[in-house]
């Protein structure tokens, strides 16, 4: 049976001289491991058709006890040549096809994903805020995949947190300024955050979230587009919090932590001398 399906690359390996390994996260099928034979030949038609961090066009010959399906016929909608050439770009690219490939199964459509990593890869091609659309991603990813930290209201006494906003704002609960409470605190295990109140009876390892940075994992969470995220501006110190927190977040609730979100953060944060662009 052949299958036609838009569908990103998210690793190639070679197979031969002239066949190459492609994995792919497809629209209408989820991750997929495909042969596309001879195409490193002179004159291969898949030349040039494919390449890391395309969305194409896929004709594939369905092989479901195989493991591995056969590419008829692929052709690029999508190239973004700029996460080809500037390394920060690759970095997190590589980081989001990494993170996609590790926690979609095979066979296990998931269009929100695709479309999201899509979107994603766009927001890279064509944008500087790096460290920003990485942490934008994962909150949208962990939407996606149903595990979103609960930012809005204590996962205990449900007390809305949006006086956070405004500390002098009266307290829904008690009535008393936001102020005069115990700040809310972050709670991995549970998924979400916990009020003042609720953490100082909590038996939870809690972890401290500051107000403002609380306020800005929030905003990237509920930002409909990228183009809305992107606006945030974030101090060094609101970076290193989220970077922390989310990390662990994927770690617990996804199972993942991954050498490419290192690197990536590595390199965006400018810890990595980098070679001049040519
Ligand atoms: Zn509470």
């Amino acid at each position: 049976m052949i299958l036609k399906t838009q569908a990103i690359v998210l690793r190639m390996v070679p197979f031969s001289e002239t066949s190459r390994i492609v994995t792919w996260f497809t629209a209408d099928h989820g991750r997929l491991t495909t042969i596309v034979k001879g195409s490193q030949r002179h004159k291969s038609p898949f030349l040039g058709q494919y390449d890391l961090f395309y969305t194409c066009e896929l004709l594939f010959y369905l092989r479901l006890h195989q493991g591995v399906h056969i590419v008829k016929e692929c052709s690029p909608l999508k190239t973004r040549p700029a996460l080809r050439s500037r390394w920060r770009a690759t970095a997190c690219a590589s980081y989001f096809s990494h993170l996609v490939a590790r926690i979609s199964p095979p066979y296990a459509p998931h269009p929100q994903l695709f479309r999201l990593l899509n979107t994603a890869l766009d927001a890279l091609a064509d944008s500087q805020n790096f460290e920003t659309c990485l942490y934008w991603f994962e909150l949208k990813l962990m939407a996606a995949m149903g595990v979103a930290p609960q930012l809005n209201e204590c996962l205990k006494c449900k007390r809305p947190l949006n006086a956070m906003k405004d500390r002098s704002c009266p307290d829904e609960v008690s009535g008393k300024p936001a102020c005069c409470l115990p700040l809310p605190l972050f709670s991995c295990v549970r998924g979400g955050v916990l009020c003042g109140v609720c953490a100082g009876s909590s038996g939870d390892k809690l972890e401290k979230i500051a107000p403002d940075v609380l306020n800005l994992m929030r905003f990237w969470q509920q930002a409909r587009t990228w183009s809305s995220a992107r606006i945030s501006r974030c101090s060094p110190r609101q970076f290193r919090e989220v970077e922390r927190i989310l990390g662990m977040f994927l770690q617990y609730h996804l199972e993942v932590s991954l050498v490419s979100r290192d690197l990536a953060l590595e390199v965006v944060q400018h810890r990595t001398v980098l070679p001049a662009s040519p």
